[in-house]
């Protein structure tokens, strides 16, 4: 699978799973634009393995839930390097709590991270790529917008959220041969699964079929295939990389 001439915005690709999809694309000759919101380290890390490789990228600090910095970064992007042709909207976080505690500003949050940033940033996008008749989007769900998971009310409404917005834009966005996709991770190894206990680990182990958690590069495989022309006939689907924990549709 070969990106060479096109160009990749990530979003949130400065650690974990959009740091390892930055690297993938990249290695398979996209230009890739690094998105950050708040750890210009962590991205200049992302862009260090990029180059490691002998591929090319640039950082791209902007707020995903804020179409003025938005528009402004993928204006400036267009002009430097073209496109984006592919979008990764990647970008999450999470503020878990059970509902009866949950405050207004939680819920917020996580809803205009994870999905209104993923509609913000897709709009700032798709003009060019319906232009070019081409593009790719690839939407970052979870296996928790499927299953649901008591403690994080927001976080599911979102990722669910995303599924039923990958497939209106699939049907908007198809007569212009641009596809979109989602990508629903199952218990993945990065910062934002880090805080969970040993305990809750083993326990979520206990769940997946094939026994453990998932890395980032697992994703990024998902990613990169969906990001490739090989992909072409594919559209409003969702891949489910969980080591078997969910096998629905
Ligand atoms: P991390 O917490 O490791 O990284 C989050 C990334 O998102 C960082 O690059 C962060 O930037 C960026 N980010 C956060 N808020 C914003 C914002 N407002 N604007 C721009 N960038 C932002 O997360 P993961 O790698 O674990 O998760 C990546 C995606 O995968 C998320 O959408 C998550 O919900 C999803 N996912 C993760 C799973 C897991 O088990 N890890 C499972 C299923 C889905 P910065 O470094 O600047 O803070």
């Amino acid at each position: 699978m070969n990106l060479e001439g096109t160009t990749a915005l990530v979003t949130g690709g400065s650690r974990g799973i959009g740091r390892a999809i930055c690297v993938r694309l990249a290695a398979m000759g996209c230009v890739v634009g690094v998105n950050y919101v708040a750890n210009p380290s962590a991205a200049e890390e992302t862009l260090s393995a990029i180059q490691e490789q002998g591929g090319k990228g640039f950082l791209l600090q902007f707020d995903v839930a804020d179409s003025v910095e938005v528009q402004a970064a993928v204006k400036a992007m267009s002009k430097e390097y073209g496109g984006p042709d592919i979008l990764v909207n990647n970008a999450g976080i999470t503020r878990d709590g059970l509902m009866a505690r949950m405050k207004e500003d939680d819920w917020d949050a996580v809803l205009d991270t994870n999905l209104k940033g993923t509609f913000i940033c897709s709009k700032a996008v798709m003009r060019g790529m319906m232009k070019k008749r081409w593009g790719r989007i690839i939407n970052i769900s979870s296996v928790v917008g499927f299953l649901g998971n008591g403690g994080q009310v927001n976080y599911g409404a979102a990722k669910a959220g995303l599924i039923g917005l990958t497939k209106s834009m699939a049907r908007e966005l198809a007569p212009r041969t641009v596809t979109v996709n989602a990508v629903a991770p199952g218990y993945i190894v990065t910062d934002m699964t880090s805080e969970l206990s040993d305990e809750v680990q083993e326990a979520i182990k206990a769940q997946v079929p094939l026994g453990t958690l998932g890395q980032p590069e697992d994703v990024a495989a998902c990613v990169a295939f969906l990001a490739s022309e090989e992909s072409g006939y594919l559209t409003g689907q969702t891949l489910h990389v969980n080591g078997g924990m969910y096998m629905g549709n």
